[in-house]
Formats: structure tokens, C-alpha cells, sequence
């Protein structure tokens, strides 16, 4: 069983219902289908506190509450890379990287 959980920008936050990535995720399409027949399980789902304050202490709680539920790999969502530049911002990096010291692979992409 391999332990997944999403990391999502807050800006998508308005108009986002997380339905294209858990349909993604549901039908092991886009960047899930790299599992193939592996059994899949959804452990976190989450968006970070927005540009204004970065890592808060709020957004680390979350990142550690991933690492507690034992998720392999966090996928990032799509929306984590701002479409104007192709760059992801500095606060899903800094997260990434902290997700990964602690022993959970990054997938930058949902859908
Ligand atoms: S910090 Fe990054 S991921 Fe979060 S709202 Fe801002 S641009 Fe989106």
C-alpha cells in the first residue's frame, strides 16, 4: 500500500473543489498513474496558508501532520507553479524540501 498525500496552493483555494486531482488520483490517471496496479491510499490533503506568511506555524503543523501519517510521496498540485512564470513558489519549495529531508518523495503535479 503505498501512503500518498496532496499539497495544494491556497490561491486555488476559491474556485478549487480537489475534484481534478481526486478524480486523478481515483482513476490512477495523469501523474497517479505512475502506481499502476499498486494499491493506493489517500492519508492527507492540504493547502498551504497563502504567500503572505510562508511557512507558518499553522502550514508546519501540516507538513509534520504528513510526515505522521506516514506518507510516502506528496504530490504537489499543479497550482503550486505560477502559470505566468513556470516557476513554483519559494513556500512550496521550502515545504518540498522539508517533506523530503523527512523521508517523503515529491511529485511536482496532481493532474
Ligand atoms: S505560498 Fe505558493 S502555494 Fe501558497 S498561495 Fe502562495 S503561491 Fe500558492
Amino acid at each position: 500500500m503505498k501512503r500518498i498525500a496532496i499539497l495544494n496552493c491556497l490561491k486555488a483555494n476559491d474556485v478549487c473543489a480537489g475534484a481534478a486531482c481526486l478524480k486523478a488520483f481515483n482513476s490512477r490517471s495523469r501523474h497517479f498513474e505512475q502506481y499502476g496496479a499498486e494499491p493506493i491510499e489517500l492519508v492527507a490533503m492540504g493547502r498551504c496558508n497563502g504567500c503572505e506568511v510562508g511557512i507558518d506555524e499553522g502550514f508546519q503543523e501540516k507538513l509534520d501532520r504528513i510526515i505522521e501519517e506516514g506518507a510516502e510521496v506528496c504530490h504537489l498540485g499543479v497550482c503550486t507553479i505560477k502559470s505566468e512564470t513556470r516557476q513554483e513558489c519559494k513556500t512550496i519549495t521550502e515545504a518540498a524540501n522539508y517533506l523530503e529531508t523527512h523521508g517523503v518523495q515529491i511529485v511536482r503535479g496532481t493532474h
